[in-house]
């Protein structure tokens, strides 16, 4: 691409050059996967994201970007007074996803006192036993989704359970919108403020809050641009979507990639005194719970991994219409196969019971919600 338009890298001087570039989507990722991954690429790991956007995509990750994006994460830590070491507690992915890759995964999470609380299963006892193992880690640090640790926050309040005697210093969201009500339950209950980030394994680590409350870029590693919908670079202050450049990638380039979230670049500056540009008003997708038929209430990405590792699935929505009836809707790509109705199928009913009704409906595309939201799992269950 870069040959056709006649770009040339080393002539590049400054940001808005790069808008002689083209975008890179999901769907040029989808159809050049392993194009892009450069011939020189060290230590390639597959991943798959987008699930919460209702467009799951597949790519791949070098180990140089592996280790910015860590970089970037305890470098936000720190702003909060949490370093490498310290005692965190993870509520995120289930156990069941748990491969090879994981079991290293868990040695190297011993070893940096990283507790994970698989978040998808949100039945009474395991709320319980989620809530007791908090009390005895006493974490300096709770990382999850904002949703999940809502939940286990009311949950601890019903039991009349004091969480706020910890010495928790703070709690990380990400990967959800964080609406106010939850910041101030997290808060309230854990005793320490919420601190929202923002960032995928596919785009990295973006942008995270610091203790004045400026959403603060990674600039070093990445170019923010905001764009509307003709694709034009939008200036501070005007929303659009969010385009990322991220500088650490060779191994698999993410250049220009759009995210599909919504957001405005700050213009002013923080009382923190960093000088780190910063992104505010970020919208992105929420996601609900679903109900097992055993009443046990799972957090919707439990059904969302299903369908993001199906490389044949470029979009969906799943509504559960009740305990007994979950109904999928699924824009199928090249590579969708007849069986992977039946997997889906199988899979949907390990997880809400096998006498649920899942019927998957194959659709050209997916209708937008009244509110103009985007919402790729709805839950009409009680
Ligand atoms: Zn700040």
């Amino acid at each position: 691409m870069f040959a056709e338009i006649g770009f040339q890298p080393d002539l590049i001087r400054s940001v808005a050059e790069l808008a002689q570039l083209p975008f890179l989507d999901k769907s040029k990722i989808r159809a050049n996967t392993e194009a892009l991954k450069a011939d020189n690429a060290q230590g390639l790991a597959r991943f798959n994201t987008g699930g919460s956007s209702g467009e799951p995509l597949i790519f791949f990750i070098g180990s140089q970007r592996v280790s910015h994006d860590v970089a970037a994460k305890w470098r936000a830590t720190r702003w909060w007074d949490v370093d490498i070491g310290d005692t965190e507690i993870v509520v995120w992915g289930s156990p069941i996803e748990l491969g090879g890759q994981d079991r290293i995964k868990q040695v190297r999470d011993q070893i940096l006192r990283t507790q994970l609380l698989p978040a998808f299963e949100m039945s009474e006892a395991k709320l319980d036993s989620f809530i007791a193992s908090i009390r005895s880690t006493r974490p300096k640090m709770l990382f999850g989704y904002p949703s999940a640790l809502t939940h286990i926050a009311q949950h601890a309040q019903k039991r009349g359970v004091a969480m706020n005697d910890l010495g928790i210093k703070v709690a990380f969201v990400t990967s959800e919108r964080l609406y106010d009500n939850q910041r101030a339950t997290i808060s309230q209950v854990f005793g320490c403020p919420v601190a929202n980030g923002y960032g995928g394994r596919d785009a990295g680590f973006i942008a995270h809050e610091c203790p004045a409350g400026g959403m603060h870029l990674t600039a070093e590693d990445l170019i923010v641009e905001i764009i509307n919908e003709a694709g034009v670079v939008q200036p501070p202050g005007v929303a659009g979507e969010i385009v990322v450049t991220h500088l650490a990638t060779n191994d698999f380039p993410f250049i220009r990639y759009r995210t599909g979230d919504i957001g405005v670049l700050d213009t002013g500056t923080c009382s923190c005194g960093r000088g780190l540009p910063m992104l505010k008003e970020i919208q992105g997708r929420s996601t609900d719970f679903v109900i097992a038929a055993d009443g046990t209430v799972m957090h919707g990405l439990s059904l969302i991994y299903i369908l993001r590792d199906l490389a044949g699935v470029q979009s969906f929505k799943v509504v559960q219409e009740s305990r007994a009836l979950t109904r999928v809707q699924v824009v199928a790509g090249p590579e969708f196969q007849p069986s992977m109705v039946e997997q889906i199928v199988i899979g949907f009913q390990r997880r809400l019971g096998q006498e649920v009704a899942v019927q998957v409906e194959l659709v050209d595309s997916i209708a937008a919600e009244k509110s103009g939201k985007f919402r790729y799992i709805i839950s009409h269950a009680v």
